[in-house]
Formats: C-alpha cells, structure tokens, sequence
C-alpha cells in the first residue's frame, strides 16, 4: 500500500454505464468519487452507436429519471414495449406478455445503449463531486483493511476508502483483486442491426427460438425493430459476410415476413455469447458491481437492469455507514451489499443460463422440452402475470 497519493472516498474502475450510475448515486450522498476510464474522454462523451438496444424496466426508469439522465433522450428515442411474445420453431404454441389496459402503462423501454451512456456521462460532467479521468491506464492496485489505491501512468497513486470494478464482464480488476468468477461461453454470436419492415410491430417485442438459430425483434418508434440474431459463431461469420439483399432474404424467410418486407438500416454488430457471475461481489475496501459482478446472457433483458438495481444497493449500504458514523466501506455494509445482490441475481442467473441452453438446444428431447414448458406457461394465467409484476416492478 502506498504511503502518499491523491485521495477521494470512492474510485470507480470503468465509466460504463454501471460506473457511471454509482458514481451518480454516492456523489448524491455528498461522497467524492474519482472514475478512472481506459478510453479517451471524447468516446465516453459521444459513445458510438453499439447496435444495442437496452429494453428498461420500470424501476430502471426511475432510476435514470432521478439521476436526470432519462431527460437525455427524447420520447421518440424511448420506445414503448406493450407485449410479448415467445414462439418455438413452428410449434402452434407460443407465450404472449401483455401490457393490459390497466394503466399502469407498458411492460418497458426500448433505449440504445449509446444514449443511456451519453446521458450518463452528461449527468456525472454535472456533478462536481465526480472526477473523471478519461484515457488512463492502471498499471497496479491494492487495497487493505483501512483503504485501496491503485496506480495510473497520469496520475500516480490515487487511495480512497473504497475501490469498485465497474470494467465490464472480462474485468481486469476483478482479477488483480484475485476474485474468480464462473463463466458460460454459449459457443454463439449475436448479430445485432436496426430494419425498417413494410407490417407494424404494435409494439410487441418477438422472441423466436427456431431450429439453429435464435430470431429477436425488439419494436422500434415507427415501422422499426431491432434485431438480434443468435447463432453458433462460425455461422455468424459467414452470415456477416453476406451481402445486404441476401442477409434480409434470410431474415424475411426466418421471420415469416411476421414485419412484411425487412429492409436493414444500419451495420450488423456482433457480440460473443458470454455469461458470468463472480464468486464473490466485495473484498476488504473493494466491490464489483455491474457486468463485473453479473454479465448476464441477454435472453432477459437483466444485464443493465440488475446493473442498476445492484449499484443502487451498494449506495444503500455505504450510506448505513455514514449513518452510523463509520468509514464508508465497512465490512458489514459490503457483506450486506454482497447478500443482497447475490439473492437478486443468482437464481435469475442460472434460471436465464437454463433457459437459454434449452431454448438453443436442436435435439429431439430440448424440442419437446421447450414444447412442453410453452404450452405449460401458456396455459398459467398466474405464471404469466408475475413476469409483466417483474418487468413494472
Ligand atoms: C446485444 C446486447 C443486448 C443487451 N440487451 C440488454 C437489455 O435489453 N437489457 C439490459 O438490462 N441489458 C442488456 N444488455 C447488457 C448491458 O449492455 C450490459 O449489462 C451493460 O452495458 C453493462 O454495463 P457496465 O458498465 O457494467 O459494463 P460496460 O458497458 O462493459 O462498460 C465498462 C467500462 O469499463 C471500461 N474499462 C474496461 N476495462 C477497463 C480498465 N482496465 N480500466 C479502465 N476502464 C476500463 C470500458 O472502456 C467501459 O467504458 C445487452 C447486452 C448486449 C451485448
């Protein structure tokens, strides 16, 4: 541990969205937060569009609302999802969500990732309590009993009370802190891309487990839908390659033109099918939170949402130790903050990992399987009802 160096309360490691959030959240504590980022300040100031489209739950929103950052994109750029549906190859059965006329309003928003960072970075620019220091590379960190530290090239050492991995599922500072973590390669490539389509969506978002290939369409503000294809990854190399008039034949065929004539809008980005949860969210002043602690499968939709929802127990936590007149980062707010999060995540974890394999599963028996468990939840009102709860929840 280094003797001298800048000190602040909380440094976060990685300015994603998940850094971005905590930081928010502590500086609203009255906390001094120092973000170090790996890349330069102007592409975490206008992040490039990254193909993603981030559906947010109810809580989410409130989140982002409080924070200011939900006014950083217009209503035209916040896209209603009003229902649901999951089909199995061409199976007569299927599962339907439905918003209901309730008023309680949809089940979520469709948001681009790029623009929920923009935000984020917008607010934490605000915020003089946040330090960001953008273009850094850490070469050392440690962290004991009383404080963590860590060492850029710029800065020298920087120590604080408390030190969070907020650098996404591959986090190296998950793994100088020694903290292994569970991985699940799926062996599967997303490709994800914007379609205008000739049929509207009426807002439902489509989720299509077909032989060999997973199919999504998230609606879109106007006769737009994201797309998420899931293959195994060296179909997606060659998918990739194709030229554009062939890739939207594929998808038109795949989709039983559902949207009408599809025509793609922008570039096909791909993302490697990759899960993980740590063994462990927090050590002695340090925590992991965000894709650090739980990267999940994006079958759910949960990545960024339990991203949001565990920063905000972090936040919780460490104000129980200001609460109680004691340093922030005791060991019994992150042991709380740990049980916390873990008891949110875990099950979700797994049960999304299971639901993935079977649903991605070309064998007879996971045909049948998935048969059986769509006419299952199909046919229980009950079941179906607890996942809109959870979606507005
Ligand atoms: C195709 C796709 C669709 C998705 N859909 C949804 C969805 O519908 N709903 C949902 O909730 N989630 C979804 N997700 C998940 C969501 O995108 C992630 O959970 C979220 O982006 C994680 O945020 P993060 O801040 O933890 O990590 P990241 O976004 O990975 O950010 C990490 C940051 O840390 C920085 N960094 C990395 N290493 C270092 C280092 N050594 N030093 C300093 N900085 C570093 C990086 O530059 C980056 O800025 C989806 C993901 C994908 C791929």
């Amino acid at each position: 541990m280094p003797a001298g160096g800048r000190h602040c309360d909380v440094l976060v490691v990685g300015a994603g969205p998940a850094g971005l959030s905590l930081a928010l959240s502590l500086a609203a504590l009255g906390l001094h937060v120092a973000v170090v980022e790996r890349q330069d300040q102007a592409a975490i100031a206008a992040p490039r569009d990254d193909g993603r489209e981030i559906a947010l739950t109810h809580g989410s929103m409130r989140i982002l609302r409080a924070f200011g950052a939900a006014e950083g994109w217009g209503p035209e750029e916040a896209a209603p999802i009003r229902a649901a549906q999951v089909l199995n190859g061409r199976s007569a059965r299927f599962l339907n969500f439905r918003a209901g006329a309730d008023g309680c309003g949809p089940l979520g928003w469709l948001v681009a990732n790029h623009r929920i960072r923009r935000a984020l970075y917008r607010c934490a620019r605000a915020e003089p309590r946040i330090e960001l220091l953008c273009g850094r590379r850490i070469v050392e960190q440690a962290a004991d009993a009383r404080r963590a530290a860590l060492r850029t090239e710029a800065d020298g050492w920087l120590t604080a009370s408390l030190l969070v991995a907020a650098d996404s599922r591959h986090s190296e500072t998950r793994r100088a802190l020694g903290i292994s973590a569970r991985m699940q390669d799926f062996g599967r490539t997303m490709l994800v891309m914007r379609a205008a389509h000739t049929r509207p969506h009426a807002g439902t978002a489509l989720e299509w487990f077909d032989h060999g290939h997973t199919i999504a369409a998230l609606p879109l503000h106007g006769e737009r839908s994201s797309i998420v294809l899931t293959v195994p990854a060296a179909r997606a190399e060659r998918l990739a390659a194709l030229a554009p008039a062939q890739f939207e034949q594929r998808l038109n065929r795949w989709l039983s033109h559902r949207l009408g004539a599809l025509r793609l809008c922008s570039g096909i980005h791909r993302y490697p099918l990759v899960a993980v949860h740590a063994d462990r969210f927090v050590g002695p002043r340090f925590a992991l939170v965000g894709d650090a602690a739980v990267g999940m499968h994006p079958v759910t939709a949960h990545g960024f949402n339990f991203g949001l929802s565990g920063q905000g127990l972090l936040s919780a936590a460490l104000a129980g130790d200001l609460r109680a007149g004691r340093a922030i980062g005791s060991d019994s707010a992150l042991a709380l903050y740990q049980r916390q999060h873990r008891r949110r995540t875990w099950p979700l974890y797994h049960a999304t990992n299971a639901i993935a394999r079977l649903y991605s599963g070309d064998s007879s028996p996971a045909r049948l399987a998935r048969e059986v468990t769509m006419g299952l939840g199909a046919r229980i009102a009950p079941f179906r009802r607890a996942v809109v709860r959870e979606l507005r929840s």
